[in-house]
């Protein structure tokens, strides 16, 4: 899987994409993160890439040029005219593990960073196939949001993990939050872990950890709860442990 960032901050990227399992990832050749600095495309000695808006108002923009000529020298390095391409953007549709999923399924994709007041909206046109929002927030630039983008995507290509049940049993993974986890020591200031976790006993640790993530999201996030089907059973398993629990 081949991800390219077009930024101005290319060390951010490598920064982060350097690190534990993503590092890890792209020294065993499973991923690549290339990050490209749009300012070696602004075609001037000041590496100057923005301008003040027409019409007037506060901040710049990233021009067209700079930002399509990285964009069409990535397709060149990438051997396609037309890569996949994702805009970083509060405006966009809000990331989620579905979006994730999708993304895992394409062999490359090249994610547009903007910074300051944003991008000229005819580079835009030209280029993205689809925005992608971290959620519905400003923040100062696209960096922290692709690589949000790439470590959420990275870690469901085959082999990035060491195994593929650990992100099929998270929390999103199959609609529902994930129960709460324990480890040693077995009692810490007063807190016990839960008698059937200590059991040993395999049938009731799973049913157990199901019924907690039924309730970690009802409680948590009732509007994914409600898209849940649950077996037979669960809702009257379900309400009786909540009326013990209150
Ligand atoms: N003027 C833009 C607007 O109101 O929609 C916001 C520009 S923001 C200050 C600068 C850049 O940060 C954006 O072009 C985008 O790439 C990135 N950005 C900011 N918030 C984001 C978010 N919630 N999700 C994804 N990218 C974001």
């Amino acid at each position: 899987m081949r991800f390219v960032v077009l930024t101005l901050f290319p060390s951010l990227i490598r920064a982060v994409a350097g690190e534990s399992i993503l590092g890890r990832a792209c020294a065993a050749g499973l991923l690549s993160v290339d990050a490209i600095d749009i300012r070696d495309y602004a075609g001037n000695a000041y590496g100057k890439v923005d301008d003040a808006p027409y019409g007037g108002g506060r901040g710049m923009l990233l021009q067209c040029g700079p930002v399509f000529d990285a964009w069409r020298a990535t397709g060149e390095r990438l051997g396609t005219e037309r890569p996949h391409t994702v805009f970083l953007s509060p405006q966009g549709r809000p990331f989620d593990q579905r979006k994730a999923e999708e993304l895992a399924g394409r062999g490359e994709i090249v994610l547009l960073c903007g910074h300051y007041e944003g991008v000229d909206q005819r580079v835009l046109d030209e280029i993205v196939d689809e925005e992608i929002s971290l959620g519905d927030f400003v923040l100062t630039g696209g960096e922290l949001p692709a690589l949000a983008v790439i470590d959420a995507v990275a870690r469901l290509v085959p082999g990035v993990l060491p195994d593929e049940s650990a992100y099929r049993e998270e929390s999103h993974g199959d609609g529902l939050l994930e129960h709460p986890h324990y480890t040693r020591p077995a009692e810490w200031h007063g807190r016990t872990v839960p008698d059937v976790l200590l059991s040993g006993h395999h049938e009731r640790i799973v049913a157990w950890r199901r019924k907690m993530s039924l309730v970690a999201t009802l409680k948590k996030r009732p509007d994914l709860f409600g898209r849940i089907r649950l077996e037979k059973g669960e809702g009257e398993a379900l309400a009786e442990f909540l009326s013990q629990d209150d």
